[in-house]
């Protein structure tokens, strides 16, 4: 007798595939990529996916069947699987976390997931099946299903196939998903009030307003704008930007109800409606950069786009995509952060209209289904998909081009849960499958990145000099031991920056602060005795939230109501210590009471819109001044900002990491780069008390090549990336002992075994988060070593640890490449 076998990809942590018994019909049917049904341990049903068929029974165990097949057509391709079998090789986890981490959750639905009524949708009931109906039903009266509850109600083994379809008709939704509520954008538009629409009213109106010059200003502005594009809307952000004018004078119209204020939606997902409207016109700076980077293109496959913050990078990019989609391949653009894609895409859709699809985690399972789908049939509509990271899972099969913008950028790492993959590294390797080339871009570059084009792995194309007439911002210092000495400070403000913020909001320009450091202030202590209030799960102190009046772990989350009085001796003399994003807010407010200040940081911007926001309103001028953490690195561009400070440059150069003097050097010079990018000549203010730390004179001098130099001799010292590969062991426990003893052994074995350097074990800077302690070994592993035979040994070792019955309960993650 034949007998048939698929084998599965289930999203578990262990590291095999899992076979399962199948008919000579399914066997026929099944292809490897679909996904199936399958039973598991004593009760649990999983989503897997078929990845290989054959004839061989397993020795060890009896296969069961499986339920169910869902799809009849491999939902990931060849490309897809031997990158996640790559991912979970080189990142040391299982294929069941790469295969979890890769598709959308909708499509992995287990025993367990629980779904609800989306309760807002309106539901036309002839419209479902007999099953849709009894599942939709039940949970009119419960309010939430786990799809083994399902099964119960209908009483049948195969119903993710009608959840499935119950989710596609936007009814049902995953309990534990995000789901962004549809809010649509509005733009505010201008137009006259009805009864002054006659010449006569108009003359009167003009004489009226002779008094104020700047309000007639901007109402002739109107009307030009008016006998041009007749009835076409008027955008109150265009008429201003035409006027020169400032948000208080339009309202003074407004008020006097001579010009009126109407909203209209602009929509941000559907672009259907959008042709594209623009043609790409290279400078001759760009162009030369364009031809260079397609001709590294005809022998490497990786290129480095080095250009400075403003060289118009962005429109490289277009014209490189524009070259893909007339051979009719796809493109992927990589995005550090999400909250960059609204930017771009309204960038880019201007060139490509509908073209363009958006995919990451912030959107909701049906959009994201529906991206996948898309790019697996190769539709028009998403040739060109812009991403964070996980876009690199989508089912390309004729990619031409991967660009990874702001390449330097720590997110592309994902540091939690498995798989610990870094994006940019990953799509390197998925391009080798694919044969797409890879274009990596920053002002900038990570010191491996470019030390890969020294060695010659990669290209590297440079452009030295901002778009247009624009150049680059002067950076000037300020020392801020002489300053306090002199009493030339108020609060965290040197009497220069206060001076330039002033004389820049007198020029209608704005200004970006930076500050490394949300909250009040790090610390709240005890003036008597010195205590610091501590977080009581994590070894970190509280961080004080004026604005919640809060002391709160950055850590674990963990919040309590700022106390009166100091828990040790309970004197009330508390003072705080160090100062974030909200303490200079607020010193901001009471230095320039009349402008408009807002803050940009991790706590006002949880919301995917509130992010937006934050940004429209300095976009639109609604804000002179913009304080933020690292996000306002990320190349944003606004066009009138000229001038940038950065508050204190210390505290990030003295992070413990080998990574910091880089980082500190990227921040910097990212932050400077938002000065200045039109034609007036922006500045930038760095306050600290080492003027002549040698990061800071590079970041002065703009001198990338001499900090790469000087980093990479260190690292070469001190024995860190680029020469050797990190692999982080972290071990956790909340007893002590228990970890230490585990930490211990382990370190004993890995030296024993690997004749390579190895750091620990040690306890990390905050040893313990949670109420789990944590210890780390790091391996490092030299370049003129196999990094498979380490990893290989590292494996067998961490096997005969887990065979130890008393390290059973220790928690081992591994970190390759660690960031
Ligand atoms: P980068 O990404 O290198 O920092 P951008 O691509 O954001 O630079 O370009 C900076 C500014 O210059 C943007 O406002 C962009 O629209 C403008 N710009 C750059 N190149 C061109 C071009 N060829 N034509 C028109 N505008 C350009
Ligand atoms: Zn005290
Ligand atoms: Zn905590």
């Amino acid at each position: 007798m034949h007998l048939f076998f698929v084998d599965v990809i289930l999203p578990v942590a262990l590291n095999q595939t899992f076979t399962y018994q199948i008919s000579e019909a399914e066997y026929n049917f099944i292809q490897k990529g679909c996904r199936v049904v399958v039973p598991f341990g004593k009760s649990k049903v999983y989503t897997g996916l078929a990845y290989n068929l054959h004839q061989t029974p397993p020795i060890l165990y009896t296969p069961k069947e499986i339920i169910q097949i869902l799809d009849v057509s491999p939902i990931v391709l060849k490309p897809q699987l031997d990158l996640w079998q790559w991912m979970s090789n080189y990142y040391m986890c299982s294929l069941g976390e790469v295969f979890r981490a890769a598709l959308p959750n909708h499509f992995l639905l287990e025993s367990e997931s629980m779904v609800k009524r989306k309760s807002w949708v309106e539901v036309n009931e002839h419209e479902l099946s007999d099953d849709e109906f009894l599942v939709y039903q039940a949970l009119l009266i419960q309010s939430s299903l786990s799809v083994k509850e399902v099964a119960q109600i209908l009483n049948k083994k195969k119903v993710i196939p009608v959840i499935e379809k119950l989710i596609q008709k936007d009814i049902l939704q995953l309990e534990d998903e995000i789901v962004q509520k549809y809010k649509p954008k509005e733009v505010k538009y201008i137009r006259l009030n009805p009864d002054f629409d006659s010449e006569k009213e108009l003359t009167n109106l003009l004489n009226q307003l002779g008094k104020s010059p700047k309000q007639r200003d901007l109402l002739l502005h109107f009307f030009q704008w008016k006998a041009v594009e007749l009835q076409k809307p008027l955008s109150a952000k265009n008429l201003l930007e035409r006027a020169n004018g400032s948000s208080g004078i339009l309202k003074s119209l407004i008020d006097k109800n001579i010009l009126q204020a109407y909203f209209l939606i602009e929509d941000r997902t559907d672009f259907s409606s959008d042709e594209p409207t623009k043609t790409i016109l290279l400078s001759e700076k760009q162009n030369i950069a364009f031809e260079e980077i397609q001709e590294v293109f005809k022998t490497k496959d990786t290129c480095l786009l080095f250009g400075v913050t403003s060289s118009g990078k962005t429109e490289v990019y277009v014209k490189l995509i524009q070259e893909q989609l007339t051979l009719g391949n796809q493109v992927l653009f990589l995005l550090p952060e999400i909250a960059l894609t609204t930017q771009l895409v309204s960038r880019l859709r201007l060139f490509f209209g509908n073209t363009i699809a958006v995919f990451h985690s912030k959107y909701s399972a049906n959009e994201r289904v529906e991206v996948w789908n898309q790019v697996l049939e190769k539709s028009d509509k998403a040739q060109v998909i812009i991403g964070a990271r996980s876009a690199i899972f989508l089912p390309f099969s004729n990619l031409g081009l991967i660009i990874v913008d702001e390449e330097h950028e720590a997110t592309f790492k994902q540091s939690d849960p498995a798989p610990r993959y870094h994006a940019r590294d990953s799509a390197a390797v998925l391009g080798q499958f694919l044969k797409a080339k890879l274009l990596l871009g920053s002002a900038t570059p990570s010191i491996e990145t470019f030390y890969n084009t020294q060695n010659n792995k990669y290209g590297l194309v440079q452009m030295t000099e901002r778009y247009g007439n624009a150049v680059l911002p002067d950076i000037s210092l300020v020392d801020l031991k002489d300053k306090y000495f002199r009493k030339q400070m108020v609060g965290h403000f040197s009497h220069e920056l206060i001076h330039e913020i002033a004389a820049a909001l007198n020029r209608k320009e704005q200004v970006i602060l930076f500050q490394n450091r949300r909250g009040y202030a790090p610390v709240l202590e005890c003036t008597t005795c010195g205590h610091v209030p501590q977080c009581p799960q994590c070894d970190v102190s509280l961080t004080f939230h004026k604005f919640k009046n809060q002391l709160r772990c950055h850590y674990c989350g963990h919040s309590i109501a700022k106390p009166s009085h100091c828990h040790a001796c309970s004197s009330v003399d508390l003072t705080t210590k160090g100062f974030g994003t909200e303490q200079i807010e607020i010193e901001l407010a009471s230095l320039f009471p009349t402008h408009k200040i807002a803050r940009m940081d991790y706590d006002t911007t949880r919301g995917k819109d509130g992010y937006d926001n934050i940004l429209d309103r300095f976009q639109n001028r609604s804000v002179d001044i913009l304080v933020g953490t690292q996000m306002l690195a990320k190349g944003l561009d606004f066009e009138h900002v000229s001038l940038v400070g950065i508050l204190n440059a210390d505290n990030m150069l003295y992070h413990p990491d080998f990574r910091a003097y880089e980082r500190s050097f990227q921040m910097m010079t990212q932050v400077s780069g938002r000065a200045g990018r039109s034609t007036q000549k922006g500045k930038v203010i760095i306050q600290t008390y080492n003027p002549s730390h040698s990061i800071i004179e590079k970041v002065v001098q703009n001198d990338y090549l001499g900090m790469f130099e000087e980093q990479l001799h260190e690292r070469y010292l001190f024995q860190y990336p680029p020469y050797y590969r990190l692999v982080k062991i972290t071990l956790r426990h909340k007893d002590f002992e228990k970890l230490r003893d585990a930490a211990n052994w382990l370190n004993q074995m890995i030296r024993a075994q690997l004749p390579i350097p190895i750091l620990g074990p040690e306890e990390p800077a905050i040893n313990r988060i949670r109420n789990l302690y944590i210890r780390e070994i790091i391996v490092k592993i030299p370049a003129d070593q196999s990094v498979g035979n380490v990893k290989n040994k590292l494996r067998r070792i961490l096997a005969s640890f887990d065979a130890v019955s008393q390290f059973k309960s220790i928690r081992v993650t591994l970190n390759v490449d660690v960031y």
